[in-house]
């Protein structure tokens, strides 16, 4: 290739710092992706260069042969404006590629070509004016002077030399242009009229989109008992062990631990990342820490937009004294900030999978990744929850990572009384209204009466799950997946959950002709629904995909129930994740059994958890709240955990299934996904490399097999699954599926399948 010279050199410090490099890289190998796929994550798109090609005209040029006439045109174009781009070109003239004129004029010396590197963020800038000049005081009397007859001027002058208090000696000069103009009511013109004099000139500086704005501090909570003992066996258990799994019931006040723990690294002079798995819960916490922490601690996730991600990259990557981030909280690309000097990591309800990014790559799991970011810095990693994954939890029984219980909730609040509901016998006698048990109705009512609040759990967004046809029970389906599609009433649309298509509703069967439709199942708009014809006075709001879209939504709902605005808080797994109210009185699951016959390894583990953190919002501060899980199969041994609040039980059982069955933690997953638009064709691609891999891995290797939903967006996807012994070297067998992937590649009809790796799936 020929060198390119280099155009620009655009910063005066790296963007990047070798941490990031090292961490990069780690991600890029551990979870089989290309390094270009761990940039693209990692960096605020702000910070991206983009490469244009600025075309201009020469202007001296005279043609010495004849143009064509879209070198003419072209030509045309380029004398009316400058510095055009070709995609412009190719637009303005409507041909599809411009390429070869341009070429052509470029060797007939009729324009230039100028390649220009652009980055997509832009400072904020706010503008000032000044005094051009230091002027002595008897030259703005004769400045003054001169202005006699331009008495709009002369005023302005005045006001501003009023505003900038010209006239002693320490006071600020610059002033901001629209302060200025408000104060003597003048206008722009003016302003620039005093500019085009020379008396005064324009000055801009760069502002910060991030609010600094200071807040009254106040001293962190003092640890009761048990929070005191947690952390001693904290610091002891440090002084040994990387990482410790702070296993703490819901509202045990594992937070107040991990300020103390904040405080303490604040004063070493270092960077604390805080994980937490969802925006949602970004906006309770940042409001406990900023209490204690003001603008030391700022906030990072997707609903920033650009300009303010790059601030805060920025800002974590100075790490100045004043006005800095010395704490992030955030959800999990946070990890890709350019750390200096990390000393702890707190990785808050470490158990979520939403902690692991499925798509696009880097398919990486961010409490792990948190683990090597915290060995490159020498830093200690803190796993927080109520309810721990089952690898977690087997690491800290062996010794792998430090392990500190905390099962006493603050204030000795009890745990709240779960009530099973069967809705299998309420259906046969008929005693159920809609989706809703006689019993939770029954608990709703006592609790609305109390004025106390109310949170309903269920897993399904939308209005109805699908729409069926009563005569021969056709379900309409999406063109382009292998689901059917979602109802959703608000905008009367069919919507499929995995590319977005949205049709009308059809009124008739496409398969019978029938115009008997109806909707089947339940989703948290339809509950919605039915609970304002239920509980006419009660005010009822929904938390879920659907009503959080908007960058501030989250907060407006958590805020408007804390205050009590709201009686009812319908919503999907959104509600379950640590969110800390104090007159919840009563916690309804809707529907135990979708999760717990989930065709998963891990659905029991999920279902666990997920009912037991949903239970942790019920009954906080001073009063045992009540949590009823409706259910067909009162007698599963999940449920039983779950009253039992038995975590022990729950994880015996589990890692024994995990043993037999050769799953995590003894074994490592490794999925190899291949997707292609032809059936056949990812068919036989997948046939052909298990054939391969089975050469080399022989049992270890499962499938080629079809997800339940193997074909989204058209494009249909097969799944290899690769189960290694912990003890064997993950590196190695990588390497060799790399080889293998690329080796089917090579051959001519296989070229066109996509094949990634997805390690440690979830
Ligand atoms: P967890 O994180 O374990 O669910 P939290 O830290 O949210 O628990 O604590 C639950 C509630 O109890 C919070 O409202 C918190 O402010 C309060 N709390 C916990 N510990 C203390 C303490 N030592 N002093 C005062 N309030 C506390
Ligand atoms: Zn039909
Ligand atoms: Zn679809």
């Amino acid at each position: 290739y020929t060198i390119k010279a280099i155009l620009a050199c655009l910063d005066e410090e790296p963007v990047l710092n070798a941490y990031q490099f090292q961490f990069w890289d780690w991600i890029s190998q551990y979870y089989q992706c290309p390094l270009g796929d761990v940039f693209k994550a990692a960096i605020p798109s702000g910070l991206k260069l983009e490469s244009q090609t600025k075309i201009t005209k020469i202007e001296e040029f005279e043609a010495k042969s004849p143009l064509s006439k879209t070198e003419e045109q072209i030509l045309q174009i380029l004398s009316h404006s400058k510095d055009v781009s070709i995609s412009k070109l190719n637009q303005s003239t409507g041909l599809k590629n411009t390429l070869p004129q341009i070429k052509a004029l470029l060797e007939k010396g009729a324009i230039e070509v100028e390649e220009q590197i652009t980055r997509g963020y832009k400072e904020k800038k706010q503008e000032f004016i000044r005094l051009s000049n230091n002027f002595s005081e008897e030259q703005m009397g004769e400045i003054m002077n001169e202005l006699k007859k331009a008495k709009k001027q002369q005023e302005l002058l005045l006001s501003y030399l009023n505003l900038s208090k010209h006239f002693f000696e320490t006071a600020p000069l610059k002033v901001g242009v629209s302060e200025l103009l408000k104060s003597v009511n003048s206008s722009r013109s003016i302003l620039k009229s005093l500019v085009e004099k020379n008396i005064l000139q324009f000055y801009y500086e760069q502002i910060d989109r991030i609010d600094f704005s200071a807040s009254e501090l106040s001293e962190s909570k003092q640890l009761n008992e048990y929070q005191t003992k947690a952390l001693a066996e904290i610091h002891t258990q440090f002084k040994e062990k990387n990482c410790i799994l702070l296993h703490g019931v819901t509202s045990s006040g594992k937070t107040e631990i991990y300020i103390h723990l904040i405080e303490e690294q604040l004063k070493l002079g270092k960077q604390i990342l805080y994980l937490l798995p969802e925006i949602a819960l970004t906006t309770q916490i940042i409001n406990r820490l900023k209490t204690v922490f003001g603008n030391k601690v700022g906030v990072y996730h997707s609903k920033f937009n650009d300009a303010e991600r790059v601030e805060i990259y920025n800002n974590v990557k100075q790490n100045k004294t004043e006005n800095s981030y010395q704490i992030i909280l955030g959800v999990r690309s946070s990890v890709f900030l350019p750390f200096q000097n990390l000393g702890l990591i707190i990785v808050d309800e470490e158990h979520e999978n939403t902690y692991k990014q499925f798509d696009p790559a880097p398919r990486y799991n961010a409490r792990d990744a948190a683990l090597y970011l915290s060995h490159l810095h020498q830093a200690k990693t803190l796993l927080g929850t109520a309810t721990p994954s089952v690898e977690t939890y087997y690491n800290a029984l062996n010794g792998k990572y430090g392990l500190v219980q905390l099962f006493q909730r603050h204030q000795n609040i009890e745990l709240p009384e779960i009530i099973l509901s069967d809705i299998k016998e309420a259906r046969r006698k008929k005693q159920m209204k809609s989706i809703f048990s006689p019993e939770l109705l029954q608990l709703m009512e006592t609790s609305l009466a109390n004025k106390e609040q109310i949170i309903l759990f269920q897993n399904r967004r939308g209005y109805a799950p699908y729409l069926e046809c009563k005569s021969c029970g056709w379900v309409p389906q999406c063109p382009n997946c292998s689901v059917s599609l979602t109802y959703h009433r608000y905008n009367n649309q069919l919507i499929c959950h995995y590319c977005g298509h949205g049709i009308h509703p059809p009124t008739s069967c496409e398969h019978c002709g029938s115009t008997n439709l109806e909707d089947r199942g339940f989703g948290t708009e339809k509950i919605e629904e039915e609970l304002e014809v239920l509980f006419p006075d009660a005010r009822i709001a929904r938390m879920d995909l659907d009503t959080t879209r908007k960058k501030h939504a989250y907060e407006k709902l958590i805020y408007k129930f804390e205050n009590r605005n709201l009686d009812i808080l319908v919503g999907t797994q959104m509600v379950s994740k640590g969110l800390d109210f104090d007159n919840v009185s009563l916690v309804g699951i809707l529907n135990a059994d979708s999760m717990l016959n989930f065709p998963d390894f891990r659905a029991y583990e999920r279902s666990y958890q997920m009912m037991a953190q949903v239970s942790g919002r019920a009954g906080r501060k001073n009063k045992r709240g009540k949590v009823l899980i409706q259910t067909y199969t009162p007698d599963h041994p999940i449920l039983r955990n779950v009253i039992e609040n038995d975590y022990a039980a729950m994880y015996a059982n589990q890692i024994e299934e995990r043993q037999a069955y050769a799953y995590p933690p003894f074994y490592r997953l490794i999925q190899i996904v291949l997707k292609h638009k032809d059936q056949n064709l990812v068919n036989k691609a997948a046939n052909y490399l298990a054939k391969s891999l089975r050469k080399i891995f022989g049992v270890r290797i499962f499938g080629p097999q079809a997800p339940i939903i193997n074909r989204i967006q058209n494009t249909y996807i097969v799944n290899i699954l690769l189960k290694i012994e912990k003890k064997s070297s993950p590196a190695k067998a990588k390497w060799i599926l790399n080889q293998q992937a690329n080796f089917l590649k090579e051959i001519d009809q296989f070229k066109s399948i996509q094949i990634y790796f997805d390690v440690d799936p979830m």
